[in-house]
């Protein structure tokens, strides 16, 4: 049964531009669900109607089944983590904890329990006195998320929490933040526009387009059945043919319906032709090679058509621009994209 609900959420800021179109979307107890897109697509203001901090002109927002649509944002018992890690820079680690835990009315025995609690799961026991001044962004960050679930609220809010932290810090930092989010079994919902980060940490994708959801799935699944042309884009660097070019590439007479997608490491690049069953061979020629860590991801011009080929990166077997090359292509690994989601 769905934990969070969101019914036909509509919202606009100036009442002119529609920044959320309707968007319908359960999420699970427990689960970690990602939103992911691109940069205005509208991923904060739905986390931010969740929490109350955006008023919706339309739909529901239904928490443990309860209408909690027009409710003040402070008894909604959402916990949230911003880009900015926006902590209180005159108090002290542990004074910014205990913030929202004084509201709460505890006790000041059970604040110094679930501070210790929570410093010690994000791994800043000796932090405590500290000032934010005083600490690293990915240290300022673990706080602010300390800070959030030392709570204990019904869901946590993550919104784009990684964004100002440098490539290496991220990597561990998502790791930690999955570890945590486990353990305490939270109901989390994620914000980001890196699909390498919404691969790593969800349970599920929620992938959002303009105000709309383009799809919503296991991470693997979106990665290996995009639905629509803009999801293959976007999760896997899909080749996205028209029926037109994809006759084009193939030399097929028979056009597809639908457009085509075919991921860059599906097609095998080598100096000959391969001739395999199932596959056809496709001839063109090198016009631009990247590294991208372990694979080299090359541009091949196919009869005008632009194609990505993945290999990895060796470097004994690297083929210049200009070379004449063969992509052989496996005839299952062609899907079928609608044009647009429904
Ligand atoms: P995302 O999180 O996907 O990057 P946002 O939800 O932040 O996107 O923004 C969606 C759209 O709404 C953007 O066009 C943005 O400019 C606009 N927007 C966001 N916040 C406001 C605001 N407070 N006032 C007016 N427009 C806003």
């Amino acid at each position: 049964m769905s934990y969070i609900t969101f019914k036909n959420i509509c919202k606009s800021y100036d009442n002119k531009t529609q920044v959320l179109k309707g968007i319908d979307l359960e999420v699970e107890e427990g689960e970690l669900l990602t939103l992911l897109g691109p940069s205005g697509c509208g991923k904060s203001t739905l986390l931010r109607c969740l929490a109350g901090l955006e008023q919706v002109q339309q739909g529901h927002i239904l928490l443990e089944r309860r209408d909690i649509t027009d409710l003040d944002a402070r008894q909604r018992q959402i916990g949230m983590v911003f880009q900015q890690y926006s902590l209180f820079p005159n108090m002290t680690v542990e004074q910014n904890m205990a913030f929202g835990l004084k509201i709460q009315r505890l006790s000041k025995a059970e604040i110094n329990d679930r501070i210790t609690e929570a410093l010690a799961m994000v791994g800043l026991q000796d932090k405590a006195e500290a000032y934010p001044a005083q600490l690293s962004g990915g240290q300022q960050q673990r706080v602010a998320l300390a800070r959030a679930i030392v709570t204990r609220p019904k869901v946590l809010l993550l919104d784009k929490p990684l964004s100002a932290i440098d490539a290496k810090l991220r990597k561990s930092l998502q790791v930690e933040i999955r570890r945590i989010q486990k353990q305490l079994n939270i109901t989390t919902i994620f914000v980001t526009h890196d699909q390498d980060e919404a691969m790593v940490m969800s349970d599920r994708i929620c992938l959002l387009n303009c105000g709309k959801i383009e799809q919503m799935d296991t991470p693997i699944a979106i990665y290996t059945h995009p639905r629509t042309k803009f999801a293959a884009g976007f999760i896997g660097s899909y080749n996205v043919l028209e029926p037109l070019e994809f006759g084009r590439v193939t030399g097929d007479i028979d056009l597809p319906a639908q457009p085509i997608a075919i991921r860059p490491e599906v097609l095998n690049i080598a100096r000959e032709k391969q001739n395999l069953p199932g596959t056809c061979d496709i001839e063109g020629t090198v016009i631009d090679s990247t590294p991208r860590g372990n694979v080299l991801r090359y541009k091949v011009d196919v009869n005008g058509v632009q194609l990505s080929a993945d290999t990895l990166f060796r470097s004994f077997s690297i083929y210049e621009n200009g070379s004449k090359v063969w992509l052989s292509l496996e005839k299952r690994n062609c899907l079928h994209v609608e044009e647009e989601a429904v």
